[in-house]
């Protein structure tokens, strides 16, 4: 990279008019290939963030950029009152590889989530005399919308722009008693992640996630998953809940989906489909460009072996975890496919996380969701290489805090 390099005071006086949100570190990202990204320095990082699995085929893929440059010559948008090709390609392709069979589309994860609360109210109102509890669980993220933060079981979120929206009361996972007692003639749904991700990459157990669909259906709500971080192809199944061999009522889909252009969904059955005209929309919902490059991602996804291939190297990137945990004395790891958490012995995830990203001449991007763990989401076409180079860096980091 021949970019010149230019003094950190520059990027900072740069983003003067940038909204504070939360704390970044000083450097601007301004370009991406596959497993790495380069700032405006043309210092290059691993990238096993990837935009908080999102990019899962990777920095600019190439396949991806065809399709968006393709769709973007023909049709954008030609709004939501029409259908368009790839919208209709798309929910075709997702209900024909999935247990669902209908499809809305929209922009972010916690818009498919609000539009899979609104389903099950919607649901609730025709068939349940007007139900509308949706149990979530402690620890769990939706989104961060006023429904979903409610939703969500993140400590503090309670009173944080109080006040709640109600009807979300928490139970905890893996604990099939403490969702038992939380039913009543109020509740509509249990809606849960498959693998909790902010959470700190805690999978349901198979028992617990098979015990929610019997208790589901024998109390006549509605199961919905939340698969936002876990789907798509993260854990080697399309989908998070085919590993436990379940069909749940509802699913919600985002980040993976389009492989780093604004686009998500919710998937319902048709028995639970009851939205009528005027309940649902939103204006960039479906949209040409978005959707076009949906039908690439999954397209790749569902290439022959690719799936194979992400558990294959969930698997040896398991296998050098557990080498990291046992050289360093560490709680050792968890988690499905390609999205891992390695469990530290002290609490100190974030000063791994900035060493790391402050790590020379290459840099490494991780994240610490709770101060005693490290996540790894890499794309899911990352090589062998990569994950040891990965594992090499930190292994430099953890022998420097040792
Ligand atoms: C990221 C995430 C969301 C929210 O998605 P946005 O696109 O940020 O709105 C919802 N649920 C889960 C499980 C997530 O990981």
């Amino acid at each position: 990279m021949n970019t010149p390099a230019k003094t950190s005071d520059q990027s900072r006086m740069n983003a003067h008019s940038v909204m504070f949100i939360t704390k970044r570190p000083d450097v601007v990202m301004i370009e991406g290939k596959g497993s790495w990204l380069t700032d405006q320095s043309g210092k290059r990082y691993l990238d096993f963030l990837q935009g908080w699995a999102v990019n899962c085929l990777g920095h600019s893929n190439p396949g991806m950029v065809a399709a968006l440059t393709a769709q973007a010559q023909k049709l954008i948008n030609p709004s939501p009152a029409f259908y368009n090709e790839p919208m209709i390609r798309l929910a075709d392709l997702l209900t024909s590889n999935s247990c669902f069979h209908k499809v809305f589309f929209a922009n972010s994860g916690a818009e498919a989530n609000e539009g899979a609360i609104k389903l099950a109210r919607k649901w609730g109102q025709l068939h349940k005399h007007g139900a509308y509890e949706i149990i979530t669980f402690d620890h769990s993220f939706h989104g961060r919308t006023l429904a979903t933060m409610s939703a969500s079981g993140k400590p503090g979120w309670d009173t944080l722009f109080a006040p709640q929206v109600p009807g979300f009361p928490k139970a905890d996972l893996n604990d099939l008693d403490s969702v038992k007692k939380l039913i009543s003639p109020k509740t509509v749904a249990i809606m849960v992640e498959p693998i909790q991700g902010e959470g700190g990459v805690i999978p349901c157990t198979g028992e617990f996630l098979r015990s929610l669909r019997e208790l589901t259906r024998d109390e006549n709500i509605l199961l919905i998953v939340d698969e936002v971080q876990a789907g798509f192809g993260r854990t080697g199944e399309l989908f998070a809940h085919q590993l436990y061999g379940i069909k749940p009522d509802i699913m919600t889909l985002g980040k993976g989906i389009g492989g780093g252009v604004p686009l998500a969904a919710l998937l319902a059955t048709e028995a639970v489909s009851c939205f009528v005209a005027g309940d649902q929309g939103g204006t960039y919902n479906g949209n040409a460009l978005m959707t076009a490059v949906g039908i690439n991602v999954i397209e790749q996804l569902l290439a022959p072996g690719f799936l194979q291939d992400v558990k294959e190297k969930g698997l040896f990137f398991r296998t050098e975890l557990l080498k990291l945990s046992d050289e360093f004395h560490l709680q050792g790891e968890r988690g499905e496919g390609l999205l891992r958490a390695l469990i530290l012995d002290r609490e100190i995830g974030s000063k791994l996380v900035d060493m790391a990203r402050d790590h020379g001449p290459d840099g490494l991007l991780i994240n610490s969701p709770r101060p005693n763990l490290l996540r790894f989401m890499p794309a899911l076409n990352v090589s062998k290489d990569e994950i040891q180079l990965m594992c090499s860096i930190l292994r430099e980091l953890l022998k420097k805090v040792a």
